[in-house]
């Protein structure tokens, strides 16, 4: 059986991503395939379409626009904060990336913009806000997900 990438379907890929100057930005080839739940969000809308009926053994050459990958980069999403909001011996430089709280309790990463005199500019864009995505993916593995899966809106191949 060779099952199609689909919604419901467990999808197991290796790939690469670059930026629009071909840097590579990540890349799952030195490392372990990423598993996702097609449907569910785990992977950025542009390329879970163009994934979609996809099967293994395939390879594809995928571009992701902005709006379909993670987002256009926002201005007002730059915001000042005090110097001394920051621990002292944190030296704060630009693109340091930290891990905030945001109020409704969900863990994002946020970037140093820049520093401004007192102030420190953080950016909540996404780092790749902005940015065409060119994905080089290719599909190692497809399975049906379980319930427990689908209800979680996650694959359980390797640990929770
Ligand atoms: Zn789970």
């Amino acid at each position: 059986m060779n099952s199609a990438v689909g919604p419901g379907m467990v999808v197991l890929i290796h790939y690469t991503l670059r930026d629009p100057q071909g840097e590579v930005i990540d890349s799952s080839m030195q490392s372990h395939p990423l598993e996702y739940l097609h449907g569910a969000g785990n992977i950025v809308v542009g390329l879970e379409k163009a994934l979609t009926g996809s099967k293994v053994g395939e390879r594809k050459r995928v571009k992701v626009a902005a709006k379909e990958g993670y987002g256009e980069a926002r201005p007002d999403a730059i915001h000042a904060f005090p110097r001394g909001a920051f621990p002292q011996e944190m030296e704060l430089q630009p693109g340091m990336q930290f891990s905030a709280e945001a109020e409704n309790g969900q863990v994002m990463t946020v970037w140093v913009h820049s520093v401004e005199g007192e102030n420190v500019m953080i950016d909540f864009n996404h780092p790749l806000a902005g940015m065409e995505l060119d994905f080089e993916v290719q599909i190692e593995g497809v399975r049906a997900a379980s319930q427990e899966e689908i209800a979680h809106g996650h694959p359980h191949g390797h640990h929770h």
